[in-house]
Order: C-alpha cells, then sequence, then structure tokens
C-alpha cells in the first residue's frame, strides 16, 4: 500500500489557483497526511496522518494521543475507490452506476437517510412535456429519460413488475393552457418535441375534455399531449436502487453510512489531492474519488469544507422549498393522466423576482403551479410550491390553502370541498430542491481540488434526470467518453 505524501506539521501550503476565479486560496495548515488503499476496511498504516483545518498544534492525529489538546482518532478508517456525499436520488444512483459499470468499491454517506431531503418529497414526475428542446438541459434530460425507460424495460425482462419496485406508471402527460395564448405556445412546443423525435400531440378544447373529463375546459383551452411520459415514485424507486447496491455489498463493494455527516476532506496537501472524508465516526479514505451529491446543502458544504483550508469556493446552489399535497383514498377527483399548468415551465426555471404572478407573503415570493398525479398506491398528488426561505422544512397551512385552491381553479369538483373535510386522509410532503440560479445542475470535477467532484443543482428535476448524471458522472471519473456534453454543467461557471 502506498504512502500518499509526507508532511511536516508547521508547514504553510499556497495552492495556485490563479486561473480558477471561482475558488480562490489564501493559505493552507496541513497536520499529517493520509494513505489511502481500495480495500474495504483496509487498516491503515501506524504512520499515517491527516489534513485538518485550524492551526497545527491543534490538529487532530493518529499518532500520539497522549499529546494533551489533541484527540486520538477511534473510529474506523476504511478505504473504498469512491465516497459518495448524500444519499438523495442523485448519490444513490451515482452509486449504482459504478457498481453495475465498474469494479471500483464505493461507499455512500449521508448526514441523515436516504429520501430526508428533496427526494422523499418528489411528485415522481419524468416528464418531457415541459423540457425544451435545443435548451442546454435538453441532451442530459432527454438522455435520462432514455435510461429510465430502459430500466424499466429491463425489469420487464427479469420479470419483475416496474409498478411494484419503482411505481413505474406510463400515464402521458398534459401540459394545460388556459389561454389562447397559451394554447398557441403549446401548439409549437408541440411540434419542437415532435421534431426532437417525441411522440407529442396538440389537443384542442374538445379533444382535452374528452381525455380528461374533470378539468374545467373553455374554448381557450389547450394542452399539449406526450402519451409516453412516465412517472415513478421516488420512495419505491430509491428502495429499489439502495436494496440493487446492496447486492454489491457481500462481494464487497458497497457500503452506506447513515446518520453521519461529513465533516472535513482528507487530503495528502502536497497537490491539493482529496483522498476522502472524515465523517463524525468514520475516517472513509477514497482512492479514486469523492462526489459531492448533497443536493441544496452542497454550496454551504463545500463553502465549510474548503473554508477550513483557507480555499473559498462558492457554488451557488440553495434551497428552494416546495410542499406538495398527498390525499390518500381519494375518489372525489378521476385523473386519466398526469397534468400540470403551463405556468410551471417558467416557474421551475425563474428566480423568485422575476415570476410574474406569484403571490407575496411578507416580503416571501411564493409561487404555485398546479400539477397532479395520482401515484402507484392509488393517492392523488398535488403539487406544488416554490419559495425561497433558507433550510426551513416547517410546514406552512396557507401554502397547503394556495396550493388546494390553485387545482380548484382547475378541478371544480374540488371547490365544494374543504381541505379540513379530508382530515386523516391528508398528508404534505416538503422538500428543499437543490436550486441553481441558471437552472442548470453543477456536475464535474472542481478545479483546484483534484478528486473532488460536485452533482447537485438540478431543482425540480432531480428525479428525471438523476440517471443520466449518474452516467455523466461515473464517465468523468473512469475517464470514458461522455454520452452528453458536459460543459453546460461545470464547476468553472459558478463565480
Ligand atoms: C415538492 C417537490 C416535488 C418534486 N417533484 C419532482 C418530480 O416530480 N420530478 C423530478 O424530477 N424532481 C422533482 N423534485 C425535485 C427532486 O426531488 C430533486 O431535484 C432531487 O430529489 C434532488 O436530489 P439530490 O439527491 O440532489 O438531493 P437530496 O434528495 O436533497 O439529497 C441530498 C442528501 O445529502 C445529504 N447531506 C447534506 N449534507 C450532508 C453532509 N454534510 N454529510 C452527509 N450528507 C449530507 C442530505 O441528508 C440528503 O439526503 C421535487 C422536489 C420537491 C421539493
Amino acid at each position: 500500500m502506498a504512502i500518499a505524501s509526507t508532511f511536516c506539521s508547521n508547514t504553510t501550503f499556497h495552492t495556485h489557483t490563479n486561473n480558477i476565479p471561482s475558488l480562490r486560496s489564501t493559505s493552507t495548515h496541513y497536520s499529517r497526511f493520509a494513505s489511502n488503499s481500495n480495500f474495504i476496511g483496509a487498516k491503515l498504516p501506524r504512520n499515517s496522518f491527516y489534513l485538518s483545518a485550524g492551526k497545527p498544534q491543534t490538529n487532530r492525529h493518529v499518532v500520539n494521543p497522549s499529546l494533551s489538546g489533541i484527540r486520538s482518532i477511534s473510529a474506523s478508517h476504511q478505504a473504498f475507490d469512491v465516497v459518495i456525499v448524500g444519499a438523495g436520488v442523485i448519490g444513490l444512483t451515482i452509486a449504482r452506476q459504478f457498481l453495475i459499470g465498474s469494479d471500483l468499491s464505493v461507499a455512500v454517506v449521508d448526514k441523515a437517510v436516504p429520501c430526508s431531503g428533496a427526494t422523499g418529497a418528489g411528485q415522481g414526475y419524468l416528464w418531457m412535456v415541459h423540457k425544451t428542446p435545443g435548451s442546454e438541459l435538453w441532451d442530459l434530460t432527454m438522455r435520462s429519460h432514455n435510461l429510465w425507460n430502459k430500466l424499466a424495460e429491463s425489469l420487464c425482462e427479469q420479470g419483475m413488475n416496474p409498478l411494484e419496485e419503482l411505481g413505474w406508471k406510463k400515464t402521458g402527460s398534459l401540459l394545460v393552457g388556459r389561454t389562447s395564448a397559451e394554447s398557441d405556445m403549446l401548439k409549437k412546443r408541440v411540434k419542437q418535441l415532435s421534431e426532437a423525435g417525441l411522440k407529442a400531440e396538440y389537443l384542442g378544447s374538445s379533444d382535452l375534455f374528452d381525455k380528461e373529463p374533470a378539468l374545467l375546459v373553455d374554448k381557450d383551452s389547450g394542452a399539449a399531449f406526450l402519451p409516453d411520459d412516465c412517472q415513478l415514485d421516488a420512495h419505491r424507486t430509491v428502495a429499489y436502487i439502495e436494496k440493487a447496491n446492496k447486492n454489491f455489498a457481500s462481494k464487497g463493494r458497497y457500503v452506506e453510512f447513515y446518520n453521519e455527516p461529513v465533516k472535513c476532506f482528507i487530503s495528502s496537501g502536497s497537490n491539493g489531492e482529496v483522498q476522502g472524508v472524515e465523517t463524525i465516526n468514520n475516517t472513509l479514505y477514497s482512492k479514486k474519488a469523492v462526489i459531492v451529491a448533497a443536493g441544496c446543502w452542497t454550496g454551504s458544504l463545500m463553502h465549510d469544507l474548503v473554508k477550513k483550508w483557507g480555499m473559498e469556493l462558492n457554488v451557488p446552489v440553495k434551497p428552494r422549498k416546495g410542499h406538495l399535497l398527498v390525499l390518500e383514498n381519494f375518489s372525489s377527483l378521476q385523473l386519466n393522466h398526469g397534468l400540470m399548468e403551463v405556468g410551471y415551465v417558467d416557474h421551475q426555471s425563474a428566480s423568485s423576482s422575476q415570476i410574474s404572478g406569484s403571490e407575496t407573503d411578507h416580503g416571501r415570493t411564493l409561487s404555485v403551479s398546479m400539477t397532479a398525479t395520482v401515484d402507484a398506491m392509488g393517492n392523488l398528488l398535488i403539487g406544488s410550491s416554490r419559495e425561497f426561505v433558507g433550510f426551513n422544512t416547517d410546514l406552512d397551512e396557507s401554502i397547503v390553502n394556495y396550493i388546494w385552491k390553485r387545482a380548484g381553479d382547475f378541478f371544480p369538483t374540488l371547490r365544494s370541498l374543504s381541505l379540513s373535510d379530508i382530515g386523516a386522509n391528508r398528508n404534505v410532503r416538503i422538500g428543499l430542491r437543490p436550486y441553481m440560479p441558471d437552472g442548470k445542475p453543477v456536475i464535474g470535477p472542481v478545479p483546484g481540488l483534484s478528486n473532488v467532484y460536485l452533482a447537485a443543482g438540478h431543482e425540480g428535476g432531480g428525479l428525471s434526470m438523476a440517471l443520466a448524471t449518474a452516467e455523466l458522472v461515473t464517465d468523468m471519473v473512469l475517464g470514458h467518453p461522455g454520452k452528453v456534453d458536459n460543459a453546460p454543467f461545470s464547476v468553472q461557471r459558478c463565480r
């Protein structure tokens, strides 16, 4: 086992990052250094050292626990090829891709558990109807769309039921307009989507009414209809991916570390190479890559991790809170497809200040767009809100009422029902979407920190973009040619 590098504790290193505007280094104090191994559970040599934040004399150590002010590392040290921070849909699908597409070993570490972040709140649509052909997101989204379909098909071929395993349903999707201007826009969208190779149809008011009799339709109404659009259930899908990943545990290739926040990076200090992470309980070395897929926490986490080294990295991903209403055993509304109002397209990509028609409540800009689906268990899911209120995830009844009212604008039968009548059969999912100001996720290596990659910032499309994101990240790490251009998602653009 090779020792990565050596280090003297009183040395100050300067990392040169002149060509990297987003990542600035002042000075970095290193204590000792790390070594690594690609064997799970491999013991580290007794003379391994750590990179640690702060002054050298207060650094953590493993060599001489008797020194005053220095704590001994008694927690376990383990080594993997790849360490992934974040067990949301992005982190877990990246793990899956490494496991099925290479022979590397993988550790997934999360400060909580899978589905505790945005993923657990997801409505589950993987639709293409609101995606724009030719946009910078198109290739990634289209690739993911194809990969999800392939996964569902492969489950069928193996005798499994995608509905059971993933909550998979091919319901088709309707992007609904209510004015003549919106309907004209939808006609153009249908043309674009058809030219991009998707089965797409424009429905005028009478065809739309035939498809969805519960929908309020007047003479100006229209919809873009994609009959092949699918949805999944985020919880079932994550459970399926986790189960599949765990099959590699017996081969010594997969370990999960849950309820373990990552606290710092480990580095040799000699060349900015990050060699793993330290959690509250464990030190996890990575031979090939550390992938940070921590959703809306990615910006603050990276900021804190590199700040300890006197560096600055500003990944502008921030939390965009969403409420989603879940109605169990709800028989008052029958839907044949997944539905979304046309305003969703702008609300997803715009910053709050750009949203027209959004509600303002005590200076906080809130937008609500109607989305409606029926999940694999038969629950009616009605969404959803968007607002910037930091990392707060408290239930806000006024927002739930607004979502209900907005749904009533589209489905008149709901207007006669009060949410309080629904009582115990009502749940609300709340999640923090990882929002990027330019509307694109950040996927790729971090300049100046070799071995570190980011995969975050998918806002309201992380479920749909997960499989292509996972493929893109693994291709980068493994040095394979990418199936989609990664340039639009580069970390360098974070300034
Ligand atoms: C109401 C709502 C509806 C949505 N509907 C859809 C939809 O229908 N279709 C769609 O495609 N997308 C949808 N989305 C968006 C989708 O849910 C997200 O884009 C996606 O879940 C993001 O996944 P992620 O893995 O990046 O983040 P997350 O799921 O948030 O996972 C990040 C993980 O990182 C962990 N973490 C954070 N800090 C640390 C640390 N220091 N150490 C270790 N771990 C850490 C967290 O605990 C968390 O588990 C919806 C979102 C919301 C809120």
